[in-house]
């Protein structure tokens, strides 16, 4: 019989775990201004802000129940997505979940998710990096710009769940936190199979 070397076996440490606990680590990517703090505002802390400060950057860590089980998020909320920094692309390689954002009231910025999947895609080296694609402000309706149609149909073509939410009214907001941490769940089934 083989036997093992009696050294002992470094495991490096999980990022993914903290104190035993699975972290998720979700990242909100989207143009300034759709509504990515509301949204993570919202998730966190059950308000929602009409002024929250555009440059700020910060991440939160919410507790969830998800389907029965518990388990932790870190969102990083992200703002000034003009330029690529090496810190940016940094969060991004390290980021497990994409929760990606456009305005139903703003054209420009629902042409602007595939830029974000592009970077999303070339930073992780892979092309079924977890997203899913959010229309936010859909209270806005007689705003509106994007239909519900153009929503689905980038959705399909990312090949991703889609949601309209308003970080107004506090719709589809847990939703779309819940989803990507099943979409990182079956992610993971997949790499280990
Ligand atoms: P960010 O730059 O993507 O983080 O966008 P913010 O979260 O700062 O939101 C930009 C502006 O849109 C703020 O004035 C928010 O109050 C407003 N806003 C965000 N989400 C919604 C929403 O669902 N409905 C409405 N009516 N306004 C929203
Ligand atoms: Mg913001």
């Amino acid at each position: 019989k083989k036997r093992g070397t009696g050294l002992p076996v470094y495991h490096p440490p999980d990022a993914r775990f903290q104190n035993g606990n699975r972290v998720y680590k979700i990242v909100m990517l989207g143009q300034g201004g759709v509504g990515k703090s509301a949204l993570t505002l919202q998730f966190v802390m059950h308000t929602f802000q009409e002024d929250h400060d555009p440059t700020i950057e910060d991440a939160y860590q919410k507790r969830a129940v998800i389907d029965g089980t518990p388990f932790l998020l870190d969102v990083l909320d992200t703002a000034g997505q003009d330029e690529f920094t090496a810190m940016r692309e940094q969060y991004m390689r390290g980021g497990e979940g994409f929760l990606m954002v456009y305005s139903v009231t703003e054209k420009r910025s629902f042409k602007e998710l595939r830029r974000f999947r592009e970077t999303v895609n070339r930073v992780r080296h892979c092309n079924d990096v977890p997203i899913i694609v959010v229309g936010n402000k859909c209270d806005l309706s007689a705003r509106r710009e994007v239909t519900t149609e153009e929503g689905q149909g980038l959705a399909k073509e990312f090949n991703c769940p889609f949601f309209e939410t308003s970080a107004a009214l506090r719709l589809n907001v847990d939703e779309i936190y819940h989803e990507i941490v099943r979409c990182i769940q079956k992610k993971e089934l997949r790499d280990y199979n």
